[in-house]
This record gives structure tokens, C-alpha cells and sequence, in this order.
């Protein structure tokens, strides 16, 4: 539990630090891709003639045309440079920072040559990092085909690397799980996306200066942001490619040393109810299993995490969140060490010179055993792919809708509807993940939807086009169906229906929950206590609730120092208003 604390510590050095370390004098190497960011630039300059988006033909390139070879290949490429860190070598040919992403945009360059509309260049901006004050960010950006769909789909990763000592140049930071797989991933995605043309822009980016603070990501959110760039989403690839569980590795998704999973992938996200990040997270998990999963081989599952990152970790998803768009982390769901190298006897990959492309097992000079598995990080092409391809041809905007709850079940009422159009309405009780899903065509109005008494109920609503491809989910609606009012109990008690905790999810629970109270009456300035208590009524943890919305949260990091059953009760002024169970794996 005492964990949650060092972690706050630690992020508020790492932001003092950050603070000293200005960011300026932005820039484009290429001048063609600002008006392209922009939505401002005629798309008849980079494509003749008709041109003509199909979904079932982009599917069918992503399923056969991903490659493990292909992403064997780049991470060869991406090997030989032996240190990847920003304060690296820029002048070398063959080794350090600079041979890497000159390598990197000449893999982009490469993509012209069957696609003449595909741009490519470096974005850059001066800091101090390493005793470096310049750095880059590596793009490969294909025009959307229909400047009037406006918002852009961003696929990154970041290419550097690092030893135990994050600013040591000299190292080996091959950096192959960490995150030359999430480099691999977006090469490998936009060499196989640009064989087609999209109504909206794909912008391929890999950053600099990730393991020094997320910086490459966030000079670039905050350039998005002051120049009002339309980021539709982001999708941040990092940790992509392992499969082999590290004795430090983060849980959960981690069972033990050396087990392996290459059936999951992980999506890490801020917020819960009504979140733009978490709609993502849902968006990516339903496009995947409608569009690609019934013609995988192989399947994954998409876990949805609660959290935003592993607990005292994060990623280049976190700069765009804090600039308001919306964007999500790709991680597998088994990582090779928690990356904290330093720590006395620490054994993992992660962020060491450990972090290699795999062995010689029999000693023959050749890699017969491979750390990062091609085949799983194909997969997570795949899903990237198909996730991209949907936020780059669906429909713009979800429609307005109400939500009507009429004592016998719900109700969506479109508002101003359209003939002949179908509409998704996803319902959400606790999990992250939607209970269920109804398609409605030529209709205005939803009304079967039976629910359970005393639950609550989130409900978001997508509009689909003739190919049945979606938008993005509308903000979530929320409805509390009543409870029967209980009888013959205490006066206190009586406030119950009024407010309650809300079913805690996922239960048991994984390494940061979310507690929401929901409120009939918020009232500003009213404070309400969240306790954690384990079976001998210890208290373990108090938190402080805001209670000035309808739903209230508060984000619990409990680090797995705790396992087993807890309680976890609600109180306003010293009463205990509910009371749930709780379960620590
Ligand atoms: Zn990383």
C-alpha cells in the first residue's frame, strides 16, 4: 500500500525535472506536412482520378499482406545501431541515434516508390537531453483522399533505448523488446496501410527521448495542441512484441517466471465512465473482434486495463491525453522485467543491455531463439491495422441521442434520425467492456433492453455507413435503475438509494481500480471518504471523494502489495453509507 506514495513522489520529481527542460523551436524537415496535419492541402496533388476506399480489400491486404518476415527484418534493421539513446551518436552512419532514424525515415522513403502520395520527413525540436539540444521524431504520413472528414489517426512508437543509466551512450541498448517491436509494428503497418487510400490521414511517427520523459510525444501533442492539429486517436505502441514473463514483470497478465502468453494484448487507457480514451479502448476491442477476429488463425484477446499505465509507468499515450485527445497503449500482456534495472539483483531485459533480439542457442552464430516473437507481433499489426483503417473510413460523428428509462427496461430515442440508417447502442454495466451490442436500422427509437433492478447502466450510441463500419461511440449516458426501497431497517440506511458506491470492476481487481460514487444530489464542496479495510476491519487505505457530480471517482494504485478479500466502505461525515467486497488475486 505504501507504494502508491513513492510512486506520487517519484512522478512529481520526474515533472520538477521536466519543468527545467524547456521545449522549443518546433519544426518540419518536410514543408508539405503541416497543411497535411492541418486537413488545409487539395488531395488531387496526390492522387489522379477516382479514388475509392473498400474496406473488404483493406482487410483482406492487412490479413495476407503482414509479414513476420517483414517485421523480423526492420528489427534486424533496427539492431545494428547498438544504442539507440537521444544524447547518442548523430554523425555515425552505423551506430547511435542518428543512423537509427535516418535507417527508420529510409524505410518511410521506401514506401513511396509504390505509393507516390506516402510523405515522409522528421519532425524536431530543441532540448536539453543527454547533452543533446536537438532531437527528432521520425514521420511517414499518407494523405487522407477527403480533406472534409477531418481528424487524423496517429500510430507511434518510440524508437529509443536505454541501458541501466538512462543517459549512457555507450551501452549496448539494442532495445528490442522495448521498443524496437513497437518500431517493427508501425514500419511493418504503414508499408501494408499504403497500399490502399483512406478518407482520413495516417500519420506513422516514432519518437525520440520516450525513456527520458515521453518527450519526442510530447513536443509533439503540444505542437498538435497550439496549432488545434484534428488528432481523431492515437495508438501508442510500446512493449509489443515479448511473450516470455520476466521475474519483475508488472502483473497482472504475468503469472510467473518464464510463462509465456501470446494469446493477449493489453490496452491501457485513462479514465472510466464518459472517458474519450477508454471509448478508444472499446472502439479498437469491438473493431477487432466484428472486422478480423473470426479470420485470425491465430486469435488475441484484447484486455482492456483499467488503468492508464502499469503502476508508476507510462508512455507517449500520456502526453496526447494530457493535450485532450484521445489515446491508448498497446502493451503485451507479458513484459520481460518492470524496467526498474537499477534495483539490486534485477535480471530482466527491460532497460538493460539484456534487452536483445534473442540467443544462439546452439552456437552456430545465428539467432535460433527469439525474444521477441514475430508471430504475436504480427498479430498486434493486425489489430492496429484494423483499428486504424476503421477510424480512417467511418463516419465522422456518432449521433445525439436520449436515454430513457421507463421502469420496465431502456429506451434510446435518436434525435433527428435518418431513413434507412443503422445505428450501433452499446451497453455497459461494470465492466470496461460493453455487455452487449444492438444494431437498429430505419428506426429511431431502441426499446428491449430489460435491466436488472438497482444496477447501473452506460450507454454510448455509433452511427454506421453502408459498409457497416462505425464512428466512434457517442459520450457515455448513464441511467440508475431502481432498487426496490428496503424495509424495516435503520433510519441511516435509508440514504442509500440516494447514493451508493458503484460495482466495483474489474473485481478481482487488477493493479489500479477505479471507485465511482454515484450521487442523485452532487453538491460543490462535499467531501466523501473512501476506506479500505481488510477482514479484521484494519484500515489499510482512506481516500478522499469529491461528491459534486452524479458519478464521482477516485483512482486507487493498491501495487499488489495486497492480496485476499477487503472491504471497501463509503462515508460521508463519519457515516458509513455502503459497503462492498473486495478481492485482491
Ligand atoms: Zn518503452
Amino acid at each position: 500500500m505504501k507504494f502508491n506514495r513513492q510512486y506520487l513522489l517519484i512522478i512529481a520529481l520526474v515533472a520538477m525535472v521536466y519543468q527545467l527542460s524547456a521545449q522549443t523551436n518546433f519544426r518540419f524537415s518536410e514543408p508539405k506536412i503541416l497543411p497535411i496535419l492541418k486537413g488545409q492541402y487539395n488531395p488531387s496533388q496526390y492522387y489522379s482520378g477516382q479514388t475509392n476506399t473498400n474496406k473488404a480489400a483493406i482487410k483482406q491486404t492487412i490479413l495476407s499482406q503482414t509479414s513476420s518476415d517483414s517485421l523480423l527484418h526492420f528489427l534486424f534493421g533496427l539492431n545494428q545501431f547498438r544504442n539507440r539513446n537521444s544524447g547518442s551518436d548523430t554523425l555515425s552512419l552505423t551506430n547511435g541515434i542518428g543512423a537509427a532514424r535516418n535507417w527508420a525515415l529510409a524505410q518511410f522513403d521506401k514506401i513511396k516508390l509504390t505509393n507516390p502520395a506516402f510523405i515522409t520527413g522528421f519532425f524536431q525540436f530543441d532540448q536539453a537531453i543527454c547533452n543533446m539540444n536537438s532531437h527528432k521524431n521520425v514521420l511517414g504520413i499518407l494523405p487522407g483522399t477527403d480533406t472534409a472528414q477531418k481528424g487524423f489517426i496517429l500510430i507511434e512508437a518510440h524508437y529509443d533505448s536505454r541501458c541501466e543509466n538512462v543517459c549512457d551512450t555507450a551501452c549496448e541498448a539494442r532495445g528490442m523488446e522495448d521498443n524496437g517491436s513497437g518500431v517493427a509494428l508501425v514500419l511493418e503497418l504503414a508499408r501494408v496501410l499504403s497500399k490502399h487510400t483512406y478518407e482520413r490521414t495516417l500519420v506513422f511517427m516514432l519518437t525520440t527521448a520516450e525513456e527520458q520523459g515521453l518527450d519526442g510525444a510530447n513536443a509533439f501533442a503540444v505542437f498538435a495542441k497550439t496549432n488545434a492539429l484534428p488528432i481523431r486517436a492515437v495508438l501508442n505502441n510500446d512493449v509489443i512484441g515479448g511473450i516470455i514473463c520476466g521475474k519483475t514483470a508488472s502483473p497482472p497478465g504475468c503469472p510467473g517466471e518464464n510463462e509465456i502468453d501470446s494469446l493477449q494484448v493489453r490496452i491501457f487507457s485513462a479514465g472510466t465512465n464518459y472517458s474519450m480514451p477508454k471509448g478508444l479502448a472499446r472502439y479498437t476491442k469491438l473493431s477487432f473482434e466484428e472486422e478480423l477476429l473470426a479470420q485470425m488463425p491465430v486469435k488475441t484477446n484484447i484486455q482492456i486495463m483499467n488503468a492508464e499505465d502499469r503502476i508508476g509507468r507510462g508512455g507517449d499515450h500520456i502526453p496526447f491525453r494530457q493535450q485532450g485527445y484521445a489515446a491508448i497503449r498497446f502493451t503485451s500482456a507479458n513484459e520481460h522485467g518492470d524496467a526498474n534495472a537499477t534495483a539490486p539483483g534485477y535480471q530482466d531485459r527491460q532497460h538493460s543491455t539484456r534487452d536483445v533480439l534473442g540467443k544462439d542457442v546452439n552456437g552456430d552464430g545465428k539467432l535460433d531463439s527469439l525474444f521477441v516473437s514475430t508471430s504475436y507481433l504480427k498479430r498486434n499489426v493486425q489489430i492496429n491495422g484494423i483499428t486504424a483503417t476503421m477510424l480512417a473510413i467511418g463516419p465522422q460523428a456518432p449521433p445525439e441521442f436520449e436515454l430513457i428509462n421507463d421502469g420496465n427496461g431502456l429506451s434510446v430515442k435518436i434525435s433527428n434520425p435518418v431513413a434507412n440508417q443503422a445505428y450501433k447502442i452499446g451497453f455497459r454495466s461494470r465492466a470496461n467492456t460493453f455487455d452487449t451490442i444492438f444494431t437498429i436500422v430505419n428506426q429511431s427509437d431502441f426499446k428491449t433492453y430489460h435491466v436488472k433492478k438497482d444496477s447501473f447502466y452506460f450507454v454510448s450510441v455509433a452511427i454506421m455507413d453502408a459498409a457497416g463500419t462505425e464512428s466512434l461511440f457517442s459520450a457515455e449516458k448513464y441511467v440508475k435503475v431502481a432498487g426496490v426501497p428496503p424495509t424495516g431497517i435503520i433510519e441511516k440506511d435509508l440514504i442509500k438509494p440516494n447514493m451508493q458506491l458503484l460495482p466495483i470492476s474489474p473485481n478481482p481487481v487488477d493493479e489500479t481500480l477505479t471507485l465511482s460514487v454515484w450521487m442523485l444530489n452532487p453538491r460543490q464542496g462535499l467531501i466523501g471518504n473512501i476506506v479500505i479495510t481488510d477482514l479484521q476491519g484494519r484500515i489499510v487505505q482512506e481516500l478522499e471523494i469529491p461528491l459534486d457530480k452524479n458519478i464521482n471517482e477516485v483512482v486507487y494504485a493498491h501495487g499488489f502489495s495486497a492480496k485476499g478479500l477487503y472491504h471497501c466502505s463509503f462515508y460521508i461525515a463519519g457515516e458509513k453509507i455502503d459497503t462492498q467486497r473486495l478481492w485482491f488475486k
